[in-house]
């Protein structure tokens, strides 16, 4: 299976991405699934499951949460987590029977610093997985990820980041059977691309000044 866990609609203000126009994608790139991550909101992931007719293409419906230690990611959500708190925002994922991944937790960029505030190390028990491919995310910073991952025995994903059409599938999580099962069991594989996803930080930064 190949999933690409990191995706944002149009109900993100950084994003252009319509609903339907990311599920065409997503098929036409032959992904067997995708997560859609808008920030703090569900409303595109809901109208993104609800247009998928195709019983072998899974939508789960997740939400990227910054907290106040960082940015999480949280997957298979019945009701939007309104917490900022990222212990509560655990908890609250734990009561839905949902699944938290620390979102590129070592990004930097020229303009911002996204890294985790809290060492992994001590959140190791609160979190499912560590995104350890995000295609906005540079090399060392995504290597960073992957080895506290590994050192710290936490199961990975990989995702594109999507704001824009161009980098739709550009990153994904590789496993076999569900994806809970594989992510309970620490046995997906992560792989990808920055080229597109370097392209789209910046059209994001401009379009979140300009609107
Ligand atoms: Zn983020
Ligand atoms: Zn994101």
């Amino acid at each position: 299976m190949k999933y690409d866990l990191h995706m944002h609609t149009f109900y993100s203000k950084c994003s252009n991405l319509k609903p339907q126009t990311i599920l065409k994608l997503a098929k036409k790139k032959k992904l067997d699934g995708i997560a859609i991550t808008d920030h703090h909101e569900i409303k595109g992931a809901l109208e993104v499951k609800k247009l998928n007719k195709d019983k072998g293409f899974e939508v789960i419906v997740g939400e990227e949460i910054s907290t106040n230690y960082g940015d999480v990611l949280v997957y298979y959500l019945n009701k939007k987590i309104d917490k900022i708190d990222f212990y509560e925002v655990s908890e609250e994922a734990k009561r839905q029977n949902a699944l938290i991944t620390i979102a590129h937790p070592f990004r930097t960029t020229l303009v911002h610093n996204h890294r985790f505030k809290l060492p992994l190390e001590k959140v190791k028990h609160n979190i499912d997985a560590i995104e350890c491919f995000n295609a906005r995310t540079l090399p060392g910073d995504n290597k960073k990820a992957n080895e506290a991952a590994e050192k710290l025995k936490v199961a990975k994903t990989g995702g594109s980041d999507s704001h824009f059409l161009f980098e739709i599938g550009t990153a994904h999580t590789i496993f076999e059977g569900s994806l809970r099962t594989a992510l309970k069991r620490k046995q997906t594989k992560i792989a990808g691309t920055i080229m597109f996803g370097a392209f789209g930080g910046v059209l994001s930064y401009l379009r979140k000044k300009i609107f």
